[in-house]
């Protein structure tokens, strides 16, 4: 089994439970290690599915307890970063807050008012052209990926969410985000989330793993749990669509260094 790098806490007022929990459903799920990446803090109020920055301690102490209640198993302290231009010197600061095992850098925002996975702006989504959409989102991805402040992208292809797909061949819009992986030591996870959103599938698509497989850039497995029972969910949908685009091992992460093991 492969670890679980993508859970979140009740500190983003969209998640349940208390990290123990998850940690407990990881051991119940022969998962051999797990991390935390709840969404970032903003410097002052932002929106209303974050942490604020004041409360940053409270979740170093929460998974501080769950390693109490759970001596020996291995729990990596992570985050979840927004990314859009302009971003960069708060992530760099925030970067110097802890020792972080781990930073995953997100797409959410496609402006700075406009998160492109909020069911609040699906009317947005809808009356956006699927290609000015896709070019919207896949070029902040590659900006993200060039920052070079992210161990990892999370989801990939977030921007199906809803069902917007341009018609023809994707691969226009994956290869320069792949590209940007490859050149600049980067990883991504695919995120089983994917399937429990109306899109149903996970995030990335084949087509971009492939193209990841034959630039050789690795990847993580991950559920973006929100609630303790989704730890580690559908991570055999994930293996096998990793293995099906040709990957043999997954990634490990401790203090921002990484180690490949066998998927
Ligand atoms: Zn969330
Ligand atoms: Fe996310
Ligand atoms: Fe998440
Ligand atoms: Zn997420």
């Amino acid at each position: 089994m492969n670890p679980d790098y993508h859970m979140h806490t009740p500190l983003c007022r969209h998640a349940t439970g208390h990290p123990a929990e998850y940690v407990q459903e990881a051991m119940r799920k022969g998962l051999p290690e797990i991390g935390f990446a709840d969404h970032n803090p903003m410097p002052e109020a932002y929106d209303d599915w974050r942490m604020g920055i004041e409360e940053l301690p409270r979740y170093f102490e929460m998974i501080e307890e769950a390693r109490e209640k759970t001596p020996g198993f291995p729990i990596r302290l992570g985050l979840e970063c927004d990314y859009w231009p302009g971003q960069e010197d708060w992530i760099a600061k925030l970067a110097g807050m802890a020792r972080w095992d781990y930073l995953i850098g997100s797409v959410h925002y496609l402006t700075p008012d406009w998160a492109v996975d909020n069911p609040a702006y699906v009317g947005r989504y809808r009356a956006c052209p699927a290609e000015e959409l896709w070019s919207m989102y896949w070029s902040a991805a590659e900006k993200c990926v060039r920052s070079r402040l992210f161990d990892f992208i999370a989801h990939p292809d977030l921007v199906k969410i809803f069902g917007s797909r341009p018609s023809g061949d994707l691969d226009r819009y994956y290869e320069p985000v792949v590209a940007a992986l490859a050149e600049c030591g980067g990883a991504f996870e695919i995120n089983t989330a994917g399937l429990r959103k109306p899109v149903h599938e996970l995030y990335p698509a084949p087509g971009f793993l492939r193209l990841a497989r034959a630039a050789g850039v690795p990847l993580v497995i991950n559920s973006d749990a929100h609630a303790p029972e989704q730890v580690g969910m559908d991570f055999d949908a994930g293996r096998t669509l990793a293995r099906e685009a040709g990957y043999t091992s997954s990634l490990r992460f401790h203090g921002r260094q990484r180690v490949e093991v066998p998927l």
